[in-house]
């Protein structure tokens, strides 16, 4: 087989293999790396029909990691997709209301960052041996709170690893919070810092791009390297799950191999949606691509104008791991609706960075025609929570609310009949008292962990082993820094 090489999307790095973009994580001119071209499907949708989660996970990410061999592929996969999970099934189609709600928080941590973050540290590890790599790899890593706990519990104790971790003080639940807090393992800091995730986000990006930093690191024979889902090997995993929801469904017979479905993601950062994209590019039969954003809907105002602009108020909702003005992964996209013009992204993500904001031109807006931009206010994402709940005995997280509700507003104003997949991204046991008001008042009166109670009361689903207790566990990180010390506390943390 052709290797598979990858090129920065901002032109400074290119024949770069697969295991060196997963190592390095971000591009050394600031852009991600990205497959020279995007894979098509080798085997027939039928072939793969009936596989299962490891199966399909091995014939999906062999076409993007093409250095790995089989055996080291195959090893990574079986590691991460392991009794981890809670269901052998790993990533469970439900079909309620007429949608089929695609659950991927069966992992660790309750949400969908589990399904790339029990591999990537395998991926990682596996590609540094490749490599030769014998410096210890830095993961530094900023969260709107669940990419932290997941990318922790994958990495705590991995030999050869460190992670630090950076999250908004005051931008998470308090599940969200105490799970970080209460990490273990010797190689994991965790830091709350003042201000909100795109600050943590930003102070990552810079430590990464500081020359000086990383060559004082460099002698002290450390390596940083990336969780966020600017990493590529955060993104090829997400790739797989599509494929394995459209077979669900062929399987079931709900549809026939061939037929296209919709997909509707709840998005911040754009990595899970552009991982649909990957998809659709690689030959899986997706009709719309329907971006949900919540109040923050920098995406749902760049699909409908191609104007993308973060100068505006950032605004805490109850759907936390949305709340982001820069979506990193766009970058992407931008990439590709260019014409893999480096130089023209290059250009758009200058403008994004010193002004504030960047426009498509019509050639380019034209490519995003598989794209549906909506969001779902606050007020309309509890609604349609206490709507699902009452009439289907489902609950969703505040996250998926989003996405529910974009997809009925969508249906209402298209009329559209395909059978839609929804991207089910947190189980609600993560955000209790926001979920649990919107089922009934009655229990604004308890906290976030009373609630996990009373949540499974009202279900008669079991508490997930990963909160199970967790108030009562030791919090073990109570470190907060200013969002411009954070260089300083790393530099600290590997002095
Ligand atoms: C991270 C996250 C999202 C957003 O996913 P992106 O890939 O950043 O667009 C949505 N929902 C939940 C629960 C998340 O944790």
């Amino acid at each position: 087989m052709n290797l598979l090489k990858y090129k920065s999307t901002r032109g400074g790095q290119s024949d770069i293999s697969a295991s060196y973009a997963i190592v390095q994580g971000i591009a050394k001119d600031g852009g991600l790396f990205v497959p020279e071209t995007l894979p098509k499907l080798e085997n027939s949708l039928d072939e793969l029909k009936g596989m299962t989660y490891q199966e399909l996970a091995y014939h999906i990410m062999k076409h993007f990691l093409t250095d790995f061999t089989e055996e080291e592929l195959k090893g990574c996969i079986d590691k991460a997709y392991d009794k981890k999970f809670d269901t052998s099934k790993i990533a469970p189609l439900v079909n309620k209301d007429g949608v089929y709600f695609l659950e991927l928080f069966h992992g660790p941590t309750l949400a969908f960052k589990d399904m790339a973050l029990s591999i990537l540290p395998h991926l990682l590890t596996t590609a540094a041996k490749k490599l030769n790599i014998e410096k210890e790899i830095v993961i530094l890593t900023a969260t709107s709170g669940d990419t932290g706990k997941a990318a922790l519990e994958g990495f705590a104790d991995v030999e050869g690893t460190r992670i630090i971790v950076f999250f908004p003080q005051d931008g998470v639940s308090e599940v969200q919070k105490r799970q970080m807090t209460t990490q273990v393992g010797e190689n994991t800091y965790v830091i709350g810092i003042i201000g909100n995730f795109d600050d943590a986000q930003n102070g990552v990006k810079e430590i990464f791009g500081d020359e000086e930093f990383n060559q004082y690191l460099n002698e002290n024979n450390y390596m940083l390297s990336s969780a966020n889902s600017i990493n590529i090997g955060r993104l090829v995993p997400q790739v797989v799950y599509y494929f394995y929801a459209y077979l669900q469904m062929a399987e079931n017979n709900d549809i026939a191999l061939g037929e296209q479905v919709n997909v509707v993601v709840p998005t911040g950062n754009f990595g899970n949606i552009l991982a649909a994209y990957y998809a659709k590019q690689m030959g899986l039969p997706i009709g719309k691509l329907i971006c949900a954003s919540n109040d923050n809907k920098v995406l749902y105002d760049f699909f409908n104008t191609g104007k993308y602009d973060k100068d505006r108020e950032f605004i805490l909702t109850i759907s936390p791991s949305m709340d982001i003005l820069i979506s990193s992964n766009l970058e992407r996209l931008i990439y590709q609706i260019a014409g893999e013009d480096a130089n023209k992204t290059k250009e758009l993500m200058d403008n994004l960075k010193a002004k504030g904001h960047y426009e498509i031109d019509p050639s380019m807006k034209e490519k995003l025609a598989d794209f549906y931009g909506g969001f779902a206010s606050q007020e309309d994402t509890l609604l349609r929570i206490k709507e699902l709940f009452e009439s289907t005995g489902y609950l969703i997280d505040t996250h998926t609310a989003v996405a529910y509700a974009v997809y009925k507003d969508y249906v209402n104003k298209t009329k559209d009949t395909t059978k839609t997949v929804i991207a089910s991204t947190a189980s609600p046991y993560k955000f209790t008292t926001s979920v649990m008001g919107a089922v009934d008042k009655k229990y604004e009166a308890f906290s976030d962990f009373e609630l996990i109670e009373k949540m499974s009361e009202l279900t008669k689903i079991d508490i997930p082993e990963g909160i199970k207790d967790i108030d009562k566990r030791p919090v073990l990180h109570t470190k907060v820094c200013e969002k411009n010390e954070m260089k300083k506390v790393v530099g600290e943390i590997l002095k």
